[in-house]
């Protein structure tokens, strides 16, 4: 056997799992994050893909379905999988997507109120349009300008310059920041636009202002330039994509009908009343108590205690499904909900590669090797 690749293979997630180890813990074996497109060559060139089906395979393939998308919205089920996956693809969505914002800000002048950093950090807190993030560069890797940051291929400039020559308090707004690049704009003037286009009402007045920056009275002046640059919520939350990402467990509900059958109707609606949410309901025709939503459920146990309370302990049993998760995505409109999805997607597919290239290039197994023989 080909020793260098029996060790990569032990990092390698789409590895089958042999008979030659048989699992005692199933749950604790490392199983396939997720199912991607079938890769080719890995880049270490150091492993063939994995022969499929002459071993037992763990592999898994999560399936995904969209219950709801908007542009800054969507819900869906990730099933078929377990929570280190979910979470992997939670934290990554937070913290480890890209997106422009400024980072820099050069102050030329400045008289309003507010001190240049306390300025600098609102402007850098302005969500951009950032649909081309997973292409730029980061400043720090760029060839372009040796990591100074202020090249096209890693940064966009803008320019704000802005006097208040009335009595009239005037606003300072992300609708006053120039961008050098049509592509990377504050995302409330990108929404805007699209609002004005299909001219929908549903855009406020108040929102059409922009987000404010500084306050100027007359004679204030604020002249600065400011460059925007890629970067992720791992260093700093303005770059963030994400305003919420969660996930529930499923709950799998389990009725005890025949126990049910010996409560009487007001008991029955003094049972499904003890839920704080409307998971449970009464079947009109029936009589019968029914699950209405299971998603309702928030595992506040407070039917379960109901029950015991009511002297009928094991009238429902309602567990977590480990393998079943609902994902709500919102984003701050740097990218779309669901863009954001596919990105994080992506990232966690890059850091597996470096797993693995990192695994292949490594030659401190030596004592592994010579204990698998
Ligand atoms: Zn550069």
């Amino acid at each position: 056997m080909d020793q260098r690749r029996s060790v990569s293979d032990l990092f390698n997630p789409l590895r089958p799992e042999s008979n030659r180890n048989p699992p005692l813990y199933p749950s604790l074996i490392p199983k396939t994050l997720i199912s991607l497109p079938k890769r080719g060559q890995n880049p270490s060139g150091a492993q063939k893909p994995p022969a499929m089906e002459t071993t037992v395979s763990y592999q898994r393939f999560p399936k995904v379905r969209i219950r709801e998308m908007k542009d800054e919205y969507c819900k869906f089920e990730l099933r078929e999988t377990d929570a280190s996956m979910a979470n992997a693809l939670r934290r990554v969505m937070i913290a480890e997507v890209p997106t422009v914002a400024i980072d820099l800000v050069e102050i030329e002048v400045n008289s309003s109120v507010l001190n240049d950093e306390f300025i600098a950090h609102r402007l850098g807190l302005i969500p951009l349009t950032s649909d081309n993030a997973m292409r730029m560069r980061f400043s720090r890797d760029c060839d372009s300008c040796d990591g100074d940051g202020q090249c096209e291929f890693c940064s966009v400039e803008f320019h704000l310059n802005v006097c208040c020559d009335s009595d009239q308090t005037l606003d300072v707004t992300s609708a006053d920041l120039r961008s050098a690049e049509a592509s990377v704009i504050p995302v409330d003037l990108a929404v805007k636009a699209l609002a004005m286009e299909s001219s929908s009402t549903s855009y406020e007045a108040a929102e059409q202002r922009g987000i404010i920056i500084v306050k100027l009275r007359r004679g204030q002046e604020l002249r600065l330039r400011a460059i925007a640059r890629k970067g992720i919520g791992k260093d700093h939350a303005k770059w963030s994509p994400a305003a919420t990402v969660t996930f529930m467990y499923e709950p799998d509900i389990h009725i005890n009908e025949d126990l049910m059958e010996t409560l009487s109707l007001d008991e029955k609606r003094a049972w499904i009343e003890s839920s704080p949410t409307k998971v449970f309901d009464l079947d009109p025709n029936t009589g019968q108590v029914v699950v209405v939503d299971p998603e309702a459920y928030t595992y506040d146990d407070e039917v379960i205690k109901k029950a015991e309370a009511m002297g009928k302990p094991g009238l429902v049993e309602i567990n977590a499904k480990e393998d079943s998760f609902i994902f709500t995505v919102e984003s701050t409109g740097a990218i779309k909900a669901s863009q954001l999805v596919l990105n994080a997607i992506d990232v966690l597919r890059q850091k597996l590669d470096a797993v693995r290239l990192q695994d292949a290039e490594e030659n401190d197994f030596s004592e592994l090797k010579a204990h698998l023989g």
